[in-house]
This record gives C-alpha cells, sequence and structure tokens, in this order.
C-alpha cells in the first residue's frame, strides 16, 4: 500500500493540450497512486514519462468498466486508484460517473484534482453569456436523432455548448441552424494547442465557412441563447398546455409550459385547470 496517499478515489483532470496545465496536485496524485485507471494507456504513459514517474495503470474505458470496475472499488478501500481520461476531466463525455456512484455506495474517501475541461475553457473563450449553459456533450451523428435532440433544447434559454468533430461539423452546424433558429455561435478549436482559433458568427454563416471545408483537430461548438422572444399568445399556451397534458399532470405540465415559454407557473396552472 502507498504510504503518503491515503486509500481513495482521486479523480484527475488532466491537460487538453498543453502539458504545463497539468497542475501540481494531480501530479502528486499521479506520481503517488497505487494504480491509475485510464482510457488509453499509451496515452497515459506519456503523461506519466512527462513527469518522470512510473505508476501502474489499469484500462477503464467503456467496453471493459463493467466487468473491470468491481474490482477497482474493492481495491479502493486498501489503495489509492487515480482515474483519468485521455485529455480532460474524466466522466466529462468520458468514462467515470459509475465508478464514483459506486465507489460513494461503498463508502469510498473521494477526492478530485480539479483541471482543464474543455467545455469550460471554450465557453471562457466564445465571448456568449456564461451565466446560464447547458452541456449537450456530442450530438447523436444520424441526422434525425441528432434534429430530435436538438429540438428538445430549442426552448432553453441558456447558452448551449456541444463537442464535435471536424468532418461532421458544418452538418451539425446546419442542423442548430434550422432547429433553434439564427443565433450566435463560436466554433472553438485546438484549444490551448498550436493551432487554437476561435471563429464566431452566426450559426447560418459558420455553417457556410464550414461546408466542403472540415476543420482539423478537436473542435467545441459554443451556441448563444435566443434573442428575447415575443411573450407567447394563449393559442400558443394552450396548444404547449394539451401536448405536456397528454404525457404529464396538469401540474407537472404547467411547470414545464411556464419554463419553456417563460411565463409565471401559477398563471399557466390556472389556464391548465380550466383545459382539464
Ligand atoms: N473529458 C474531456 C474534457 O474534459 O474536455 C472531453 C472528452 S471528449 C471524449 C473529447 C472531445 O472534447 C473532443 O472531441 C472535442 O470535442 C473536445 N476537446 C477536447 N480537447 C479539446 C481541445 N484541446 N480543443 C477543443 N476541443 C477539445
Amino acid at each position: 500500500m502507498n504510504q503518503t496517499l491515503p486509500p481513495g478515489l482521486y479523480i484527475v483532470a488532466t491537460p487538453i493540450g498543453n502539458l504545463s496545465d497539468l497542475s501540481p496536485h494531480a501530479a502528486a496524485i499521479l506520481s503517488a497512486a497505487d494504480v491509475i485507471a485510464v482510457e488509453d494507456s499509451r496515452v497515459t504513459a506519456k503523461l506519466l514519462a512527462h513527469l518522470g514517474v512510473k505508476r501502474p495503470m489499469l484500462p477503464y474505458h467503456d467496453h471493459n468498466a463493467d466487468h473491470v470496475r468491481p474490482g477497482l472499488i474493492a481495491r479502493m478501500a486498501g489503495e489509492a486508484v487515480a482515474l483519468v481520461s485521455d485529455a480532460g476531466t474524466p466522466l466529462i463525455s468520458d468514462p467515470g460517473y459509475k465508478l464514483v456512484r459506486d465507489a460513494r455506495a461503498a463508502g469510498v474517501n473521494i477526492q478530485t484534482a480539479a483541471g482543464p475541461c474543455a467545455a469550460i475553457a471554450a465557453l471562457t473563450l466564445a465571448g456568449l453569456p456564461t451565466d446560464r449553459f447547458l452541456f449537450l456533450g456530442f450530438l447523436p451523428p444520424k441526422a434525425g436523432a441528432r434534429a430530435a435532440a436538438i429540438a428538445e433544447v430549442a426552448a432553453v434559454r441558456t447558452t448551449l455548448i456541444l463537442y464535435e468533430s471536424g468532418p461532421r461539423l458544418a452538418a451539425t452546424l446546419a442542423a442548430l441552424d434550422e432547429g433553434l433558429g439564427a443565433r450566435e455561435a463560436a466554433v472553438v478549436r485546438e484549444i490551448s494547442k498550436k493551432f487554437e482559433e476561435t471563429v464566431t458568427g452566426t450559426l447560418a454563416e459558420l455553417a457556410t465557412r464550414y461546408e466542403g471545408a472540415p476543420p482539423k483537430g478537436e473542435i467545441v461548438i459554443v451556441v448563444g441563447p435566443p434573442g428575447e422572444a415575443a411573450p407567447a399568445g394563449e393559442a400558443e399556451i394552450d396548444a404547449a398546455l394539451r401536448e405536456a397534458m397528454g404525457r404529464l399532470s396538469a401540474s407537472r405540465a404547467a411547470a414545464e409550459v411556464a419554463a419553456a415559454l417563460g411565463l409565471p407557473r401559477k398563471t399557466v396552472y390556472e389556464r391548465a385547470l380550466a383545459l382539464k
């Protein structure tokens, strides 16, 4: 057992481009951990080489996680187990949440060495409102499922953050323009790397820019919230309530419609009762 790091689970964020972004806290944990659960041991081996240390690594990824998890949880009772992903914060569009869930259920000591995350870094670069935001991860690749996922958030009045790849960028921007309407956006690429770039414009402008010219590297899309909406009319409220009451109780339907249309919940609930 390691003498300097108490047993438990250590969630360790690693750089998304610039190795200097590895915090001293993260470096200390990675240097002392009894075992490091990794997505790809070749990627983490490079980071450990940068630190000049060698630690045992255990692959933990989508394909083996269910099989490996119980053994890892058992080890946390007496050993310091670190969790990293290939880059950035583990669990954010990366494996790990079930490991944390089960470790918590087992009463394991859990600590985090917080650090780089592409979603947050892109949000800070985009120049779009940061007071409220919704992280969507990767949208489904197929057009129908992607349009449905976009429709689900069309009424949400916050900045949206998405991960995307170069070959799919233009199609995703066009689908966002179609499903969300005209909005300001930013394509943030290769954060903290040599070719870092932030390009801003409307969704339609950005879709046109990248059509037929897929950019290289890693990409985050940030989409601004919708502009001030005209107050919803009675017919729109009634239609939304009828649809929602087909699925939900009057009070839940009223809460959903009130949030979607930016209206007081009490007013919408009274209307729901009248329609019932
Ligand atoms: N857990 C990671 C994090 O905290 O950002 C994200 C992992 S996810 C599998 C990988 C995606 O994150 C990439 O496809 C890209 O969309 C985004 N990403 C990661 N590094 C990036 C970078 N340096 N610049 C822009 N986007 C990046």
